[in-house]
């Protein structure tokens, strides 16, 4: 989508730290981390959030949790502990609506999240 942030990003077109990417999957550095480790892992297709991932997707977003899982070994936080999670529509907090799971890790999280 022309007028996406997370698409601009996925085609190269607006910067940012990346830090894995393959056909179907980007992840990259969130510009304001909530956590030490905090990456953002996007599908290259426009999903706009969890209520509009399809049955075509399943593999997609078996693919985005084994990339989070390759990132948290890789940034050393596999062990300790980490969360993956996704805001999907307004009263979640979603501000971006292109699909995509924060990957966040490297300091104690408390439980329940605000
Ligand atoms: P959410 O509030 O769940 O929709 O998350 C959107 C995330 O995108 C926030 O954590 C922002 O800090 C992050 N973000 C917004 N713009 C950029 C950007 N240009 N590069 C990297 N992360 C961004």
């Amino acid at each position: 989508m022309s007028d996406c942030l997370f698409c601009s990003i996925a085609d190269g077109k607006i910067k940012a730290s990346v830090v894995y990417q393959d056909d179907a999957v980007v992840a990259f550095k969130d510009i304001a981390p909530r956590a030490p480790v905090h990456i953002l892992i996007i599908p290259r297709k426009h999903v706009i959030g969890v209520p509009e991932i399809e049955d075509g997707d399943r593999a997609l977003i078996g693919k985005i949790f084994q990339v989070a899982a390759k990132l948290a070994r890789e940034q050393g936080i596999a062990e300790g502990g980490f969360r993956v999670v996704v805001n999907s529509g307004a009263d979640a907090g979603q501000s971006v609506f292109h699909l995509h799971y924060h990957l966040l890790g490297g300091r104690r999280m408390n439980w329940p999240p605000g």
